[in-house]
């Protein structure tokens, strides 16, 4: 049986059993159960699936490791931690994070005024709130609001100019002035693909000139009281652990020097986000050189060392890591609507009561197939055919002969390279590429698998059923965008394999997983597909619950949200229509009703069941 390298990507999240994918957690209600659920209630396109516990356990394994890290160490600093919102803003995914992370005082990170404000309104009491990113005087001056209405605020500076703005702000209102944080350029750069936001080059921070010239400016201003922490952010899913070190010593060796010049105040060092999650399915390529426990032990040993060393005392540390608290909380189950080489499935065939002696030999090839021969059979299948393909062409067999001999070539290549998917020679891996089964999914890639289309990034999917009987088909997916960019290919070394359904006998589900985050704002409308229908579920010891249902967006409101007058087009539609001529009246009530009902529909597919 294929577990699709659940053991590699899903950190027990969930299990196989009884065939089914299933949550690894309480109650364990099966994926299929649930999407089964959700779908009587005429939910036709893909659903996404948020699972609140799933944050709660990350959240509460940042902490956990980050409190054994300081005990062990004897570090004298605390722990806290945010969560950036640009992560992921949607409103029941924030609002799965407040509420599993209150008894921590998780807070939140703002990047943008929408952010900012997002965050003023969200933020628990008394859990903190950093600011990163270009600001202008207007949102800063929303973060010395947000320090007035009570707030637990940093604004963190990525420039000298955001620092002089502050100290106008400060100057011309009486407002309470928030924390200051100073985002450090470091020399020490990132890796991984996110990696650009480390390095002498990045795009954000102050070079070690600048912080002794905010320090100073600072100083004059009165403000120095104010100026609590320094910032850093070496990109994210960061796949080594050693740029991590050799930013921290960088980062740490400047906290210390700014503490011996006098900043009295500072007392926290931020580390920024970039722990990074597991993506991969196949073992041979980990997205990731390190664990959580490594990461919290390497932040807090190194730091106390620094400090030691300095006789400086030990900063709080804070953490900005996003993507690790909330990718794996949400799951994209889509249906597939159709497998496109479905013709030759062998119930199709139908041969004669006498059949040209190839299509017999190939009868013969395909009963007997094993795991020993399945080359040596591939290979005269394929020579069969092409052999039936000239006698064809000949006029010496007919269609009927033919159309046989294909499907039988056909399941010999499928069943042959699933024989050998374990070790495949050149050839067979070369023809397993192009023989990849097409199973199209009721869902956007550009709307809710936005970082394959641009980046690459690979996301884990499997079928959520089915999973006692073997996978046959390579496959490659596609999606029902016009766009051939809409495609999801596999590597010959690192195929996957589907399920040979018959769709018009039973539905057939995939989930696509560590969706959580960045995902859903990074979407895009393309072809003006929506962001998919969400659902909250919460496991119980004995049952589990479907909460928090936001529906996808109807077709006429997509167009109202790009600008379109949606009364005027439903009028001009209705109107088109009236002036046609009817064959009764019944009938032009039926029709009117019918164009109603579909432009207050989404536009995704309605042909599964
Ligand atoms: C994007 C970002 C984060 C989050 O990074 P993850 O890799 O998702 O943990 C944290 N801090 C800052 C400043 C960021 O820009």
């Amino acid at each position: 049986m294929q577990n699709y390298g659940l053991s590699i990507w899903s950190n027990n999240n969930f299990i196989i059993e009884d065939g089914e994918l299933k949550l690894n957690y309480k109650c364990m209600p099966s994926l299929f159960q649930i999407a089964k659920e959700i779908r009587q209630n005429d939910i036709k396109g893909p659903i996404l699936i948020r699972f609140p516990h799933l944050i709660r356990r990350q959240i509460k394994s940042l902490y956990s490791y980050f409190e054994k890290a300081i005990q062990e160490n004897q570090y004298e600093g605390g722990f806290h931690a945010v969560f950036p919102l640009k992560v992921n803003q949607f409103p029941n995914a924030v609002e799965a994070v407040t509420s599993q992370g209150s008894h921590y005082n998780y807070g939140l990170e703002a990047g943008s005024k929408a952010e900012l404000i997002l965050a003023m309104s969200k933020t628990p009491d008394g859990a903190p709130i950093t600011v990163n990113g270009f600001k202008d005087k207007e949102m800063i001056t929303l973060g010395f609001i947000a320090a007035q209405s009570g707030h637990n605020i940093t604004i963190t500076i990525e420039g000298l100019g955001e620092l002089e703005t502050i100290i106008e702000v400060a100057q011309e209102c009486g407002l309470k002035v928030p924390k200051i944080g100073i985002r450090v350029r470091l020399h020490s750069a990132g890796s991984g693909i996110w990696a650009k936001s480390g390095g002498m080059d990045a795009k954000f921070g102050l070079t070690s000139t600048e912080i002794i010239e905010a320090i100073s400016l600072l100083t004059q201003a009165d403000l120095l009281q104010y100026f609590t922490m320094i910032h850093f952010h070496i990109g994210s899913q960061m796949s080594d652990i050693a740029p991590l070190k050799r930013a921290l010593r960088e980062a740490g060796n400047i906290y210390a020097e700014l503490k011996k010049m006098g900043a009295t105040s500072l007392g926290s060092i931020n580390i920024g986000g970039g722990l990074a999650i597991e993506y991969d399915q196949h073992t041979q390529s980990k997205s990731r050189n390190y664990s959580i426990e490594e990461f919290s032990n390497s932040v807090v040993f190194l730091l106390r060392e620094i400090m030691d060393a300095k006789h400086v005392k030990h900063p709080d540390i804070y953490t900005e890591s996003g993507r690790f608290i909330v990718a794996s909380h949400a799951v994209l189950i889509t249906p597939v609507l159709e497998l496109f080489t479905q013709d030759y499935h062998e119930k199709l065939l139908s041969f004669k009561e006498e059949n040209p002696p190839l299509v017999e030999e190939l009868i013969e090839l395909n009963t007997l197939l094993n795991n020993q021969n399945c080359t040596e059979f591939l290979h005269d299948a394929l020579d069969h055919m092409e052999s039936l393909l000239t006698l064809f062409d000949l006029g010496y067999i007919d269609l009927q002969d033919r159309s046989n001999a294909e499907i039988l070539v056909h399941n010999i290549i499928k069943r042959a390279l699933y024989l050998t998917s374990a070790n495949p020679t050149n050839e067979l891996a070369q023809l397993q590429v192009k023989l990849q089964e097409r199973y199209l999914i009721n869902a956007s890639i550009f709307q809710s698998l936005p970082d394959y289309w641009g980046l690459n990034q690979h996301f884990p999917v499997m079928p959520l059923h089915h999973l006692n009987a073997a996978p046959i088909r390579a496959a490659s997916i596609w999606d029902i965008t016009c766009d051939s960019d809409g495609e999801i290919g596999f590597k010959p070394d690192k195929p996957l394999y589907l399920h040979d359904i018959n769709l018009d006998e039973e539905d057939y589900f995939l989930g696509f997983f560590n969706v959580g985050a960045y995902q859903e704002t990074l979407g895009m409308s393309h072809n003006l597909f929506t962001h998919p229908g969400e659902y909250t579920v919460t496991i119980n010891d004995t049952s589990y619950e479907i909460t928090k249902e936001v529906k996808s967006k109807s077709i006429l409101s997509i167009l109202g949200s790009i600008g379109y007058d949606q009364k005027e087009i439903l009028n001009k539609l209705k109107g088109d229509l009236l002036k046609s001529e009817f064959i009764t009246a019944e009938e032009k009530d039926d029709t009117l009703a019918k164009l109603e009902m579909f432009v207050e529909q989404n536009g995704y597919l309605r042909t599964t069941n």
